[in-house]
């Protein structure tokens, strides 16, 4: 890997530095307590063109890779800004629809969503298979050339403001298909067609985003909906899921950073008793080690973005991001809370709205049993164990 970036990547990393100046924190925090969607923000970076970073530049896009998303990612978090519906739209859904879409669908959807004039959510998780994927149920039966969708999804980030969600289905029931791979479709399903509910699941997350469970009733789709082959779509998947761990690490060692400054600027100043409280080890070694931390599950996330993008498998490099980069940004959140005492908890200086965020991320996208499952296993070459 080469860690120098290029010209590009070190304008896409510092942009966040810029919006900050005009939408900082205090913008996001606003917007994260009051569950209220960051559209400034989102405008903003569809003006400036960022939404189409994985998208090829005749399809409206900027043609450039996952490790440009990633800093994107990376370098608003560092200000407090994790946008993080750029996961489930820019990187899991138009990042694959770019790469595995026919013409005529890559230019049914993609001008206008990096335009930012559509938005995409991205719908796997079912109630009743939870991590277990492969067990889901909702299905796209064969309706001549056409297909009929019905299931739940939910869960679903951004479900509201989305005008699509690209959705994984199965089109051969689970325990019809020969290996358990085989049988998942993936389609593009508008979200204000015929047949499609969705009802508000209320998370105690402070984020602008809100989770959604999808409702889908006899919704017709047909080839203008399908990404990929039919009964093929388990193959293309982790072109989404990967890029997710990757950019969600990215997104939590941005936040490690923020906080980690924010609690240094803070330490520094405050004395109780004769010498600023930063100057005592007590706080000094935690906070020098969740930075080593964050700063460790940074690379491995370039590293993970940096195989991705030279088409290599990067499975376990970003199962292993992720991993390190939630665990660093919990414990890096948790050390500036404590650093800012009493503080740690007030509205003014913002630092526990953070913690919720950072914790999610041990438990979804994926959870952090499931990944040293995968660790164990496929990278150790251990029994599964489940
Ligand atoms: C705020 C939020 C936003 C989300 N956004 C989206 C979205 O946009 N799109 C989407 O499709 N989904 C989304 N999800 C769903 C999320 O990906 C799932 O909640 C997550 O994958 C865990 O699935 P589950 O909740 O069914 O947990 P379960 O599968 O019920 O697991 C519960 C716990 O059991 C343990 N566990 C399970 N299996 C094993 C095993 N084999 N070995 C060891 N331990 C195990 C783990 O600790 C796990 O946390 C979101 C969830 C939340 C909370």
């Amino acid at each position: 890997m080469n860690f120098e970036l290029t010209t590009e990547q070190q304008m896409i990393y510092d942009y966040g530095g810029a919006v900050a100046k005009d939408l900082d924190y205090k913008y996001w925090t606003d917007k994260a307590r009051k569950n209220e969607f960051t559209q400034e923000l989102w405008d903003r970076v569809a003006a400036d063109g960022f939404l189409g970073i994985m998208v090829p530049e005749e399809y409206g896009g900027a043609g450039l890779g996952l490790m440009e998303m990633s800093l994107l990612m990376e370098g608003l978090s560092n200000h407090g800004i994790p946008l993080l519906m750029l996961v489930v739209g820019p990187t899991m859904s138009l990042g694959l629809i770019a790469k595995h879409a026919t013409e005529e669908v890559r230019r049914a959807y993609l001008p206008d969503a990096c335009a930012g004039k559509t938005q995409f959510c991205f719908a796997i998780t079912e109630a009743d298979a939870g991590s277990n994927a492969m067990k889901i149920k909702t299905i796209a039966k064969a309706r001549g050339n056409r297909f009929a969708l019905n299931g739940t999804k939910t869960f679903i980030t951004g479900a509201d403001n989305a005008d699509y969600a690209l959705v994984v289905a199965r089109t051969t029931p689970h325990d019809q298909v020969k290996r358990k791979t085989d049988g998942f479709t993936l389609f593009v399903v508008d979200l204000n067609a015929k047949g499609v509910e969705m009802h508000l699941v209320e998370v105690s997350v402070p984020t602008p985003d809100t989770q959604w469970t999808l409702f889908f009733d006899d919704v017709d789709l047909g080839p203008e909906n399908l990404v990929g082959e039919v009964g093929k779509g388990f193959d293309i998947l982790f072109d989404s899921l990967n890029p997710e761990r990757i950019v969600l690490a990215a997104q939590c060692a941005g936040i490690g950073r923020f906080v980690i400054g924010k609690a240094v600027d803070y330490t520094s100043e405050r004395v109780v008793f004769d010498a600023p409280i930063g100057s005592y080890q007590g706080l000094q070694h935690p906070l020098a080690e969740a930075k080593t931390q964050i700063e460790m599950s940074s690379l491995m996330m370039r590293n993970a973005a940096w195989l991705y993008d030279l088409g290599k498998p990067a499975g376990a490099e970003s199962n292993m991001a992720k991993y390190a980069a939630a665990e660093a940004s919990i414990k890096a959140v948790d050390t500036a809370i404590q650093c800012h005492g009493g503080n740690g908890f007030t509205k003014d200086y913002a630092i526990y709205d953070y913690y919720p965020m950072v914790r999610l991320m041990r438990t979804a996208p994926v959870n952090r049993e499931l990944i040293l499952n995968y660790i164990a296993e496929k990278v150790l070459g251990m029994p599964r164990s489940y």
